[in-house]
């Protein structure tokens, strides 16, 4: 599993993130929701260390992975990343390479190697379990930006899935996408979430509703940086939140 202890983030001199401990259960999804500006996508960055590449910024307390503080000098970023992947709110594949090339790109940083047979069946594989498949099997050497917003969405995800990660990390994977792409993204999401674990930001209730088990609600005002209100299973933070402001928050008036 993933928990936080504790965590603070700052940049430069200002705090955004105050102590959030977040205990991600193996398995299921998670939804992260919140007004904008809380500290959704840095919490998120910081989960798989990413937060570390952003100059100026910095972190207090503990991001565990199975135990072992993901921060630790000992634990190689390459290798935390590989573990926990990240899908990002604008589909980001590599825009002229191929869909093939794209799908096995994370292969060589994450100290996979593989040959053709291997990368072959990586790519079918990653590209089914991603909802893809048969959509574009004919079409493997089309460049990535070829391909429509959702495909692409769908595209990254394969990308996150051929290098075999724990958890998988998205911040808002749809609101790019029209209707009918973020269904589709919503179908893989529910066929995904018995391999492995999925926290996800979104700022839509019904689909944070509509695909996760757990739920964490931050919020930041003008004088308290972005912390946890409240967590726990989804339908209680929707049908019976604890705190006043949950409730206004999925209910829409905030
Ligand atoms: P949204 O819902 O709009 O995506 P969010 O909850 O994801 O918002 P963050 O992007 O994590 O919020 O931002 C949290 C706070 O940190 C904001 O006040 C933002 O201005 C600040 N922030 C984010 N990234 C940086 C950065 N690279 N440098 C300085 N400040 C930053
Ligand atoms: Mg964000």
């Amino acid at each position: 599993g993933l928990e936080t202890r504790n965590v603070s983030a700052w940049f430069g001199d200002r705090k955004v993130l105050d102590r959030v401990s977040l205990t991600v259960a193996p398995g299921g999804v998670t939804a992260l929701i919140g007004p904008s500006g809380c500290g959704k996508s840095t919490y998120l960055r910081i989960l798989n260390r990413m937060h570390e590449m952003v100059r100026g910024a910095a972190l207090a307390g503990e991001v565990l992975l199975d135990g072992r503080d993901i921060y630790d000098p000992q634990q190689r970023p390459t290798e935390v990343r590989r573990r926990i992947g990240m899908v990002f709110q604008r589909p980001n594949p590599f825009p002229a390479m191929s869909v093939y090339d794209n799908v096995i790109s994370g292969l060589r940083l994450a100290g996979i190697k593989a040959d053709r047979r291997r990368k072959d069946h990586l790519v079918e594989s990653s590209l089914r379990r991603a909802g893809l498949w048969t959509e574009v099997s004919s079409r493997l050497r089309t460049p990535g930006g070829a391909l429509s917003g959702g495909q692409q969405q769908r595209l990254c995800i394969a990308r996150s899935l051929a290098v075999s990660p724990d958890i998988l990390l998205m911040d808002e994977p749809c609101s790019a996408l029209d209707p009918t792409s973020t269904r589709r993204i919503e179908e893989t999401i529910a066929e995904l979430r018995s391999e492995l674990t999925i926290v996800i930001v979104t700022h839509n209730m019904q689909q944070a509703q509509r695909v996760s088990q757990s739920c964490a609600f931050f919020l930041a005002t003008h004088d308290t940086p972005g912390h946890i209100v409240e967590s726990g299973p989804t339908e209680q933070l929707f049908e019976a939140p604890r705190d006043s402001r949950t409730a206004d928050y999925v209910g829409g008036r905030f």
